[in-house]
This record gives structure tokens, C-alpha cells and sequence, in this order.
């Protein structure tokens, strides 16, 4: 008899002692957020997804030779004697097209070292960091402004200039020669 009462006794306060935590936790501020639908504001120089703006980047390098795992994958065409790219908008002639520009975002330790060397502020860390993707592939980032074939095209006109400079150079070279050879001839003759 004793028993019985005593576990009624035991399951009555024993609900009263969980629903005393749960009257406590409903009264006290949350630590969490109803996450995707509330979102922590971040602090403005919180560290996110790189991004590029193609339209200012000169394709200096600078970025490819300080990141510290070599996740920046930069290609860049020089512009042709007679074309003119532009400014960037800090004033930076820009001399190359850019044909690629690639981030590798998982290999990215967010050092920011290349935001810092950057002489456009044209690479910038965003606020933005969900970057959870199925695919391996998915986490490089792509911010040339030119289609690949468009790539392809820049990449053969600079390959076709630079063999007709190089043609150039030899008919020059072999003119000099020429003019020498003349020359030590009619040394000789006279
Ligand atoms: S943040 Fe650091 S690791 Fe990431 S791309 Fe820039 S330099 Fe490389
Ligand atoms: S440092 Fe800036 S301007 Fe230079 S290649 Fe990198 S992104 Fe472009």
C-alpha cells in the first residue's frame, strides 16, 4: 500500500518537475534561430564567398601569387596593339582581357589575403555563405566575363600576333645580316 502511494507520489512530481523546466525554457530568450528562416546578422566584415567583379579585375596576378593554397585560377590574353579595354573604375588601365577567372571555394581557407593586394577592390568577400553544393565541381567559382569560345578566339588571335611579331623580328634580323654581309664585302673588294 505504502509502495503504490509512494510511486503516485514520485510520478506526480516528477511531471510537475519536467513541466516546471519546460514553463522555465518557454519564458527564456532563445539561443537559437529557426534556421534557414531566421539567419544571424553577420558582422560587416564577416567572411564569405569571394566574389569578383569582372568588369574592374586588370588580371595584375596579385591575388593567384598570395593565396596561400593556390585556389585562384587566373588566364589572361593581352589586348591588341590597336584595341582599348578601358579603365577600371579606380582608374587602372586594363591591358588583358581576363578569359579566366576561377575560385575553388573549398580550398579557400577565407585568409582574405587576396582582397587585401587587390589594387581595383575588385575581389571581395560577400556575406554570403551558404555554399553547400552536390558536386565537387559546384564549389568553383567562375567570374571571367567571357564565354568560353570567346576564350578560345582570344586566346588564337594573341597566339597568331605574337607569331607575327615573331616573323617580324626574323625578316628584320636576317635584313641586318644581309646589310652586314654587303658590307664585308665591299671591304674586301676595296
Ligand atoms: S581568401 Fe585566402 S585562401 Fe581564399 S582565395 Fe583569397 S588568398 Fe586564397
Ligand atoms: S588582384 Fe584584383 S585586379 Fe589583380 S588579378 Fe586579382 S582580382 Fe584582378
Amino acid at each position: 500500500m505504502v509502495s503504490y502511494f509512494g510511486n503516485i507520489y514520485r510520478a506526480l512530481s516528477t511531471i510537475a518537475i519536467g513541466m516546471g523546466q519546460t514553463w522555465k525554457a518557454m519564458f527564456r530568450p532563445a539561443v537559437t534561430l529557426q534556421y534557414p528562416r531566421e539567419r544571424w546578422e553577420l558582422p560587416v566584415n564577416a567572411r564569405g564567398i569571394l566574389f569578383m567583379n569582372a568588369d574592374d579585375c586588370i588580371g595584375c596576378n596579385k591575388c593567384v601569387r598570395i593565396c596561400p593554397v593556390d585556389c585562384i585560377y587566373l588566364d589572361a590574353v593581352k589586348a591588341a596593339p590597336d584595341e582599348d579595354l578601358g579603365k577600371a573604375s579606380m582608374g587602372n588601365p586594363i591591358r588583358q582581357h581576363v578569359i579566366r577567372f576561377d575560385i575553388d571555394m573549398f580550398k579557400c581557407c577565407y585568409c582574405s589575403d587576396c582582397t587585401t593586394v587587390c589594387p581595383t577592390e575588385c575581389l571581395y568577400m560577400t556575406d554570403e555563405y551558404e555554399n553547400g553544393v552536390y558536386s565537387r565541381d559546384n564549389g568553383i567559382y567562375h567570374f571571367s566575363k567571357y564565354s568560353p569560345e570567346e576564350a578560345v578566339a582570344l586566346r588564337l588571335r594573341e597566339k597568331e600576333e605574337d607569331e607575327r611579331k615573331a616573323r617580324e623580328k626574323e625578316a628584320k634580323l636576317a635584313a641586318k645580316q644581309k646589310a652586314a654581309e654587303g658590307k664585308g664585302k665591299s671591304a674586301v673588294g676595296a
